[in-house]
């Protein structure tokens, strides 16, 4: 049984909180918003009302926050986890955010005496409650051999995408890919009610041909065809398109840095930005069909 010190109990960390809780580690788990806490408590983890708190006891700290500025001010501020935790505890970051920054804190937290590892997820908030994520993890191989036992508990996968930092570039571009099949998905959904076609119908065909992807299968922005896609609960509680314009945006850094310039991801980047003007910053980042629909 682990020791963990859960911080971030979001769409996603909430479901992977309460799994690891079900598997029956001890899990502590911390949230800046106390109705999340209540709901993590009342999904077998034990309440912590600081950051102090949630790692103080820990063997394996794991954060699902959603920024970079945000992951720095919580394992190294002022009141952080590095103020916190015991030398030998595990942290990883499940987090996505910048590859650069992902390497720096590596290093930060290594010159500290501590182990910090890269560890963002694919799947949703679907596969997080049912403990069916893919991890990509950044670490070296004997971080990567601690690490695997406790992120299996929590995924389908546990992928070694490299060193420090490689699982925050594989998680950028995958979702650089996805931010442009959602759109596309969206368009010849759109286009297939144009012409008259059953939705369920094209859908069926798609999910059996050449257009096949996940945006589709797993999360077809159209009611009823995914029970599980947050178009059946208007939009609530999945990745935010704010969350996919900030991973689109740190895509487009790395690719700046490296002298390559993706069209896709700088339409994607005009279109979300656009997206998230009338919706928030909260409705998920498939509601996009609403205004691609206009
Ligand atoms: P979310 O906004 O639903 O949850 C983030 C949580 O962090 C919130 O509960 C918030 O109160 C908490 N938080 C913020 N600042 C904090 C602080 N200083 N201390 C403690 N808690 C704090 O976001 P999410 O959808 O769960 O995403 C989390 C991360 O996972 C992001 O980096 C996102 O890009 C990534 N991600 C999300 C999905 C998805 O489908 N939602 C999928 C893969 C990866």
């Amino acid at each position: 049984m682990a020791k963990v010190g859960f911080i971030g109990l979001g769409a996603m960390g909430s479901g992977m909180a309460a799994v690891l809780a079900q598997k029956g580690h001890l899990v502590t788990a911390y949230d800046l918003d106390t109705n999340a806490v209540s709901r993590a408590e009342a999904a077998g983890c034990k309440r912590a009302t600081s950051i102090g708190e949630a790692v103080s006891q820990a063997d394996t700290v794991i954060s699902m926050l959603p920024n970079t500025k945000i992951v720095s001010d919580v394992y190294f501020g002022s009141d952080s986890i590095l103020k916190h935790a015991a030398q030998e505890a595990f942290l990883i970051d499940c987090s996505t955010i910048g590859v650069s920054d992902a390497r720096q804190f590596n290093e930060i937290a290594k010159s500290n005496g501590f182990d910090f590892v890269d560890a963002p997820v694919s799947g949703g908030v679907t596969a997080a409650a049912n403990g069916a994520l893919t991890f990509m993890v950044g670490a070296n191989e004997t971080q990567f051999v601690k690490v695997q036992p406790i992120l299996l508990e929590m995924g389908k996968a546990v992928i070694h995408a490299g060193n420090a930092g490689s699982g925050q570039a594989a998680k950028l571009c995958n979702n650089m890919l996805l931010a442009s099949s959602m759109i596309a998905t969206c368009e010849s959904l759109i286009l297939a009610e144009k012409l008259g076609l059953d939705t369920k119908l094209f859908f069926e065909i798609a999910s059996k041909s050449s257009g096949q992807n996940w945006s589709l299968t797993s999360y077809a922005p159209i009611k009823e065809l995914v029970p599980s896609a947050p178009v059946n609960r208007d939009f609530e509680n999945g990745f935010a398109g704010s969350l996919m314009l900030k991973d689109v945006c740190l895509a487009l850094e790395e690719a700046h840095k490296n002298g390559f310039e993706p069209i896709m991801a700088q339409i994607s980047k005009e279109l979300y930005s656009k997206y998230i003007v009338n919706a928030g910053n909260t409705k998920d980042f498939s509601g996009i069909i609403n205004m691609l629909r206009q």
